[in-house]
């Protein structure tokens, strides 16, 4: 495979070819930063956990550049932070037994330019070469900017793919904002209770992030927890971690759909929920 990227740092876990790796390639995350991956997609790494039939692969695609550092990390170089959150990004990728993970290392200012190309050039690359049949991404109506800009760049490369190699599903998920306010029939409901020792294990890794104080380890599997007891209230929990997120396939399948509308219509759909069930009351 032929990356634009001259940093790019490629890990297979298992020792694997680089080409099977990718071949084998069924569950995708395609994330902006080291970490991300695993708080929005455990959904895809405990699904191919210790199987043979199902693969999953993660695309992290900024350097991890300009991040906080305290702790032990708070004399780090920019150049010696990228290096250490490389290091716990192929730490994450061997406990949760990924196919192999990609780390594009852009830095986030070429994520955030439409017209840098050679962002949506590689994650099309990847795409091309795995073929995935879920592909998971952060949605857009998050609110941290690289993460908005991550999720464009790789609907446009989705958009590239020939009709039949295209995913059979697209996720949008949480990270910096909840999806507890999408309607309740819209909701992609993604279960994550299972291997719970792998899932803390895969967030515990990303030390260099947690150790100012944000436990992002522990938000993530809180969230988990109340997504799934909040999410119906006259049922009792069949599974009690639940990852809440926008099916994005639509935009992926109709290149035409603006991004912006589709994410608006989602949100206009809640304004009228809220607003019907006060007017019944009232
Ligand atoms: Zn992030």
């Amino acid at each position: 495979m032929k990356l634009k990227s001259k940093k790019a740092d490629i890990f297979v876990p298992n020792g694997s070819s680089e080409s099977e790796a990718l071949k084998r390639t069924t569950h995708l995350s395609i994330a902006a930063h080291q970490d991300d991956t695993e708080i929005f997609a455990y959904n895809g790494i405990a699904e191919c956990f210790g199987r043979s039939d199902k693969w999953f692969s993660s695309v992290i695609v900024t350097d991890g550049a300009g991040s906080p550092r305290s702790g032990v990390y708070k004399d780090y170089t920019d150049e010696q932070m990228k290096e250490i959150r490389i290091s716990e990004q192929r730490k994450a990728a061997s406990i949760g037994d990924y196919s192999i993970q990609i780390q594009l290392a852009y830095p986030s200012s070429a994520v955030k330019n439409p017209a840098a190309k050679e962002v949506s050039d590689d994650i099309f690359a990847i795409l091309a070469e795995t073929k995935p049949q879920v592909v998971y991404l952060h949605n857009p109506a998050d609110k941290h900017d690289t993460h908005v800009a991550c999720v464009i760049r790789a609907i446009e490369a989705l958009r590239r793919l020939p009709e039949k190699d295209r995913p059979a599903k697209v996720y949008g998920c949480e990270v910096w904002r909840n999806l507890d306010w999408l309607c309740d029939d819209e909701k992609a409901v993604l279960p994550a209770s299972d291997y719970k020792n792998v899932a803390g294990a895969l967030l515990g890794v990303f030390d260099s992030q947690i150790t100012g104080g944000k436990r992002y380890d522990l938000a993530a599997i809180g969230r988990r927890l109340a997504n799934a007891t909040f999410f119906a209230s006259h049922e009792t929990d069949e599974c009690d971690s639940l990852i809440f997120a926008m099916d994005l396939t639509g935009l992926v399948k109709n290149a035409k759909l603006s991004i912006a509308d589709f994410t608006v219509d989602a949100i206009e759909r809640f304004r009228n929920d809220v607003k019907s069930r006060i007017n019944k009351f009232s």
